[in-house]
C-alpha cells in the first residue's frame, strides 16, 4: 500500500498521509508538488474521489523546508521552479478552506483544519517567524521525533509543542496503528529508524 502510493506521490511520508486521509483518520492533508508531478497526482485524486485544490501561488523551497512553512511565494507565472501546494480532502469545502487559510497566512486556522493539536498550533503561532522557521525540537521520543524527516520517516506533520505532548503522542500512535495495518513492514522500519 505505502510503496504503491509513494510511487504516485513521491515519498513514503506523503504516501502515509494519503493513507490516513483515505482511511478517514485525517480530514485534510497538505503536500507540495512540482509541475511534472501534477498530472499523476490529479489522476490519483480523480480515481479515488479526493478533492485536490491547488494553491494560487508557487513556493520556492527545498523539500525539507516545506515542512517548516519556510520559503517564499511567487506568482504562478514566475519562471523559477516552485512547488504547488495541494490541499487534499474528501470534503471539497475543507480543501478550499485550507487553501484560503494558507493564502491569508492564517496559521492558526490552517493548523486546526489540518488536525494539529491546539497546544501545538499555539506553540507554532507563538514561536514561528522568518528567523525561526524550524521548530523541530530534539526528540528522544520516537512518536514525536521529527529528526528523521530527511530519511523520509516521520509520524507527525506538525511541530509538537514538546516531545512529550500527550495529544501529539496520541495522534502518532493512531497513525502508526493505521500504517501497521496497511503495511506491517513499513511500520517496523519506521519504529527502528525513529528510535535512534
Ligand atoms: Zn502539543
Amino acid at each position: 500500500m505505502i510503496p504503491r502510493l509513494a510511487a504516485i506521490l513521491g515519498s513514503k511520508t506523503k504516501a502515509q498521509e494519503m493513507l490516513l486521509l483515505l482511511q478517514g483518520v485525517k480530514g485534510v492533508v497538505r503536500q507540495g508538488f512540482y509541475n511534472t508531478e501534477l498530472p499523476r497526482v490529479d489522476r490519483f485524486c480523480r480515481e479515488n474521489g479526493i478533492h485536490g485544490v491547488r494553491s494560487t501561488f508557487k513556493v520556492l523551497l527545498s523539500e525539507g523546508e516545506l515542512y517548516s512553512n519556510k520559503g517564499f511565494r511567487v506568482p504562478l507565472e514566475d519562471p523559477r521552479q516552485g512547488m504547488y501546494f495541494i490541499y487534499f480532502s474528501n470534503d471539497e469545502q475543507k480543501a478550499y478552506l485550507a487553501s484560503y487559510y494558507e493564502l491569508m497566512s492564517n496559521h492558526r486556522e490552517l493548523g486546526l483544519l489540518l488536525g494539529y493539536p491546539p497546544c501545538c498550533v499555539d506553540f507554532f503561532c507563538r514561536n514561528f517567524s522568518e528567523r525561526n522557521t524550524n521548530l523541530g525540537l530534539l526528540s528522544t521520543n520516537p512518536l514525536t521525533n521529527l529528526s528523521k524527516r530527511d530519511q523520509d520517516c516521520v509520524l507527525l506533520s506538525h511541530f509538537p509543542c514538546s516531545s512529550e505532548c500527550p495529544e501529539s503522542m496520541r495522534l502518532a500512535r493512531t497513525y502508526l496503528d493505521v500504517i501497521q495495518k496497511a503495511d506491517r513492514g513499513r511500520a517496523e522500519e519506521m519504529i527502528k529508524i525513529l528510535q535512534c
